[in-house]
């Protein structure tokens, strides 16, 4: 059967009952080869049924597998064995007007820990948001794998493998290694905006820090993931109203996404409802590992630091629950089952709706399930989750939707909006500002279902909004400059500009059927 026939019964392709995950995974690829055009068509018609066959959950399987499922990548490979040439790699690469490129080094692809130069899988697939997502050109987006070795000792001898078989070096050699391909890349596109994605936590810390402001660069595990969450809470407060400055949160986790989100919540609680910087931080409570990150801890790593508040230390999650009286619970931790019973229902005593998001990814390590969050507060729950989840019809006949936090609402419209600018950094501000946006999106009528966020499916429309907001912040910030054309058009509501996003958004050329 040719990659047309498979593709001809669209319903049963995507149907539960169609192939495996990872088969239609793979036969996309393949008409993603062989009728770019087809493809695109086919994913923007059918953008929320695909993307789990492009992106998450599929992509994970496929990362795992990557060097056994006979792939042709179409990203570009730099190794170790490249340094001292990377610029003339890039310069030699077949086409050279890339606007948009997502880099991983494949340290922490997912939940699924090192897999060294099969990370290549995620920068594919988390670039293929940006066209279906946001409209970027297709054409001008490049993912890039950085192959700097890997730990994971059974992938390397794997016979098949395509990496470089050594260990990864230590931090000195590494971060030459990534410098030499951030100065090359500006030397190659100056304007070039740079996502990183799934590298392991002090590396993604340290290389944000030391390239956010000189670069236009920025980490979704960090940022991204702080804006989506940002943005569920914000809907959260619409649905049962109260300042985001007057709620306590409380984390279990304190890696790449509770410290990127604590930030971003305690920066708008300062920059929007006016509470000090310090008493913001006050605000948010995380938990590692160990137990509760508090002052007299002296281990801790230096992302972790703004919020080792003077509190009592506890190693427990519900004695932390009943002394700090959290309004909201962020789970980030990728240990499964720890909002059990006990914690929950602690929660809904405390709080008329409580907010609780188990954010960790795959489903198989959510903290809960949306049924439970439902059933052990009695309905009041206000939920967001980093996997899907079925919505719910209570016995009241009362439906509860459970929003699925997408990163993809956020970055590929912020990206856009940097690209069409030609920002020379992104500030983390825009994350605030597109948190925002996309919390006035919800309608009534979805708030009343706890849906936090607009509809999917609605995306490129979102999106547009998004990017108009964007572009905004980033020209009155003094970083891009305004979009060429869209000068005379009205930016004071964003309407004219949203029709210009959409305007400047890449279609696929013609809408024939499938
Ligand atoms: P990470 O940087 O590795 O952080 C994991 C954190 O969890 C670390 O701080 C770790 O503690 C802590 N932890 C581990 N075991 C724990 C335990 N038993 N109790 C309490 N904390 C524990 O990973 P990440 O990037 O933050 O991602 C974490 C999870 O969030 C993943 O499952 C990911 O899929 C999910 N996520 C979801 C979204 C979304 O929904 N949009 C976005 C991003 C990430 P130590 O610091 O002591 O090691
Ligand atoms: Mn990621």
């Amino acid at each position: 059967m040719d990659v047309e026939e498979r593709h001809a019964a669209k319903s049963s392709f995507l149907s539960e009952a169609g192939p495996r995950p990872i088969d239609k995974y793979m036969y996309l690829r393949d008409l993603r080869v062989n009728d770019t055009n087809k493809y695109y068509q086919y994913m923007l018609q059918n953008a929320q049924q695909v993307l789990p066959f492009i992106y998450t959950p599929t992509v994970g399987q496929a990362c795992q597998e990557y060097h056994s499922l006979g792939i042709k990548t179409r990203g570009l490979y730099i190794t170790l064995d490249d340094r001292g040439s990377i610029l003339d790699k890039l310069r030699s690469w077949h086409t050279q007007d890339i606007q948009a490129i997502v880099v991983t080094d494949g340290e922490r692809i997912l939940g699924l820990g090192d897999l060294g130069a099969n990370g290549m899988g995620i920068s594919e697939g988390k670039i293929e948001l940006y066209t279906a997502a946001a409209g970027v050109d297709p054409s001008k987006c490049l993912p890039i794998a950085l192959d700097a070795g890997t730990n994971n000792v059974a992938l390397r001898e794997h016979p098949e493998y395509k990496g470089l078989r050594r260990p990864r070096p230590k931090m000195e050699e590494y971060d030459a290694f990534v410098d030499e391909f951030m100065q090359a890349l500006k030397a190659w596109r100056p304007h070039v905006l740079l996502q990183f994605e799934d590298f392991g936590n002090t590396n993604a810390f340290r290389i944000l820090d030391k390239y956010q402001k000189s670069f236009c660069c920025f980490n979704d595990d960090i940022q991204g993931t702080a804006s989506i969450t940002l943005a569920a809470l914000l809907g959260a407060l619409r649905i049962r109203g109260g300042r985001l400055s007057e709620q306590r949160i409380l984390f279990l986790g304190a890696g790449e996404a509770a410290c990127g989100i604590a930030t971003l919540i305690s920066y708008c609680m300062h920059r929007r409802e006016g509470l000090s910087e310090e008493d913001s931080r006050q605000r948010c409570f995380l938990i590692d590992s160990k137990g509760l990150v508090c002052a007299s801890r002296n281990d801790l790593q230096h992302h972790k630091q703004p919020f080792a508040h003077d509190v009592a230390f506890t190693s427990s999650l519900i004695e932390a629950v009943r002394v700090l009286k959290p309004t909201a619970l962020i789970g980030v931790s990728a240990v499964p089952n720890t909002f059990d019973e006990e914690v929950i229902r602690t929660m809904a005593e405390m709080n008329e709706r409580p907010i609780i998001f188990p954010l960790s990814n795959p489903t198989s390590l959510s903290e809960c399930t949306f049924e439970q969050a439902v059933k052990w507060t009695d309905g009041r729950v206000i939920f967001a989750s980093g996997s899907p989840f079925d919505p719910i019809v209570d016995e009241q006949g009362q439906l509860h939707n459970a929003p699925q936090a997408n990163n993809a609402y956020i970055f590929p419209a912020v990206g856009h909006a940097a690209i069409l600018t030609k920002a020379k950094t992104i500030p983390p501000a825009v994350f605030m500002v597109a948190a925002e946006q996309l919390a006035a999106m919800s309608t009534i009528k979805e708030l009343s279902v706890g849906s936090v966020f607009p509809q999917f499916s609605n995306i490129r429309n979102i999106s547009a909004a998004v990017m108009a907001a964007s572009v905004r912040f980033l020209v009155n910030s003094g970083v891009g400059t305004i979009p060429s054309g869209w000068e005379g058009h009205d930016s004071g509501e964003g309407v004219d500009w949203r029709a210009m996003a959409a305007g400047s958004m890449w279609s696929p050329a013609s809408a024939s059927r499938l």
